[in-house]
């Protein structure tokens, strides 16, 4: 995606990327959650042809449908769930206007953290705020300056943020060059292997201090340093609903991931791990029903769930499309 950002810069061009220029084709094909998004729309949603093999091997080429009569279960199916269908070797993505990026970040207390989510929920589409919750909470808040009058507008949100320090407003010309959101401690170093979960929910508004409480209380057990909860804004043209893709959690908020950590080759550690990570997501489970597919954990045995819990009533579909184009399941597994 970084690459991808560098090319279209030479020409006036942007992508919605997501908060890492290392990530490839799978960010693409999983949703695609970007800090624009609330403005810009999933990246499957900037997709307008899609090339590759289904997992029989028969080959495919399928343009974007123009209207919602003429959309076909495969295009839904391609949008979002692709992985376990087949090889995508092509892709032809709408590109939007390069605009400058206003960056705040800052370190919050808990209680900073909670009025941020508050002020956030209430922003237009152009802002969206991301944040990670480990060791320490650090926050960025991510907007695109459409025009002169928006950036004063911008500025001024952003401002009203608390934070406890470092607070630093900062202003580039692509997304790529935005500083990461990290704690500084979790850089995947050789000595912990981990696992990540997606989750999916509406805004928290008056549940705001009860979720608070619950991320703070597993927080304080996590059971290694590396392990954090951290989360996306979506909304806005997130919402956008032009065409059915296979991303059904178009109502969704926030994207909160559960990062668990343990020291490699440790599988007591590892074990206790995978706990407190479910412990997690029951726990949320109330304010984020749904699950962003974007790792997917055949190898685990909430697989089953976390397919019901991303595609809901449309996974019955999946599975019989599965059937026909992949049957030997020799793309990842869809039960
Ligand atoms: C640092 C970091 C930041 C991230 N930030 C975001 C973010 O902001 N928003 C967001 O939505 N996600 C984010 N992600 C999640 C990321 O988008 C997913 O993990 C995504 O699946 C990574 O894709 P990849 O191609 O880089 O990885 P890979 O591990 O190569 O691929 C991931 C999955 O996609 C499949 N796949 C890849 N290419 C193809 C293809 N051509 N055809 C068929 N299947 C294919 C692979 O088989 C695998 O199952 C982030 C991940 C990291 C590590």
């Amino acid at each position: 995606m970084g690459k991808l950002c560098s090319f279209l810069e030479n020409h006036k061009r942007s992508f919605p990327i997501g908060l890492s220029g290392n990530t490839g084709m799978g960010y693409i094909l999983t949703g695609g959650i970007s800090p624009l998004s609330r403005s810009k729309g999933l990246a499957i949603d900037q997709i307008l042809e899609i090339k590759g093999f289904w997992g029989n091997g028969k080959e495919f080429h399928l343009l974007r449908p123009n209207t919602k009569k003429e959309l076909t279960y495969e295009w839904k199916a391609l949008c979002g769930a692709a992985i376990f269908l087949g090889i995508i070797t092509q892709v032809k993505l709408k590109t939007q206007p390069l605009r400058p990026l206003l960056s705040w970040t800052a370190n919050l207390s808990f209680a900073q953290l909670s009025e941020c989510i508050n002020q956030a929920e209430s922003w237009p589409n152009s802002l969206s705020l991301q944040w990670i919750y480990g060791d320490d909470i650090f926050a960025h808040a991510i907007g695109e300056i459409k025009n002169a009058e928006d950036e004063p507008v911008l500025i001024k949100l952003l401002e009203r943020l608390p934070f406890s320090r470092n607070r630093i407003i900062n202003k580039f010309n692509n997304m790529k060059a935005l500083p990461n959101l990290s704690l500084g401690n979790n850089n995947n170093n050789n000595l912990n292997h981990s696992e990540v979960l997606g989750l999916l929910g509406p805004a928290w508004q008056e549940k705001n201090q009860q979720v608070l409480k619950i991320l703070k209380e597993l927080i304080n057990k996590r059971p290694n340093k590396s392990c954090y909860i951290a989360s996306q804004q979506l909304g806005g043209l997130t919402h956008l609903n032009d065409l059915d893709t296979s991303f059904i959690h178009r109502d969704a908020t926030w994207k909160p991931w559960i990062n668990g950590a343990w020291e490699a080759h440790d599988q007591a550690k590892r074990k206790r791990t995978l706990e407190w990570m479910k412990e997690c997501w029951n726990n949320l489970e109330f304010i984020c029903p749904g699950v962003h597919l974007a790792q997917i954990h055949p190898h685990l045995e909430w697989h089953k769930k976390e397919l019901s819990s991303a595609f809901k009533d449309w996974l019955p579909n999946l599975q019989q499309i599965k059937a026909i184009y992949d049957p030997r399941n020799i793309m990842p597994p869809l039960k």
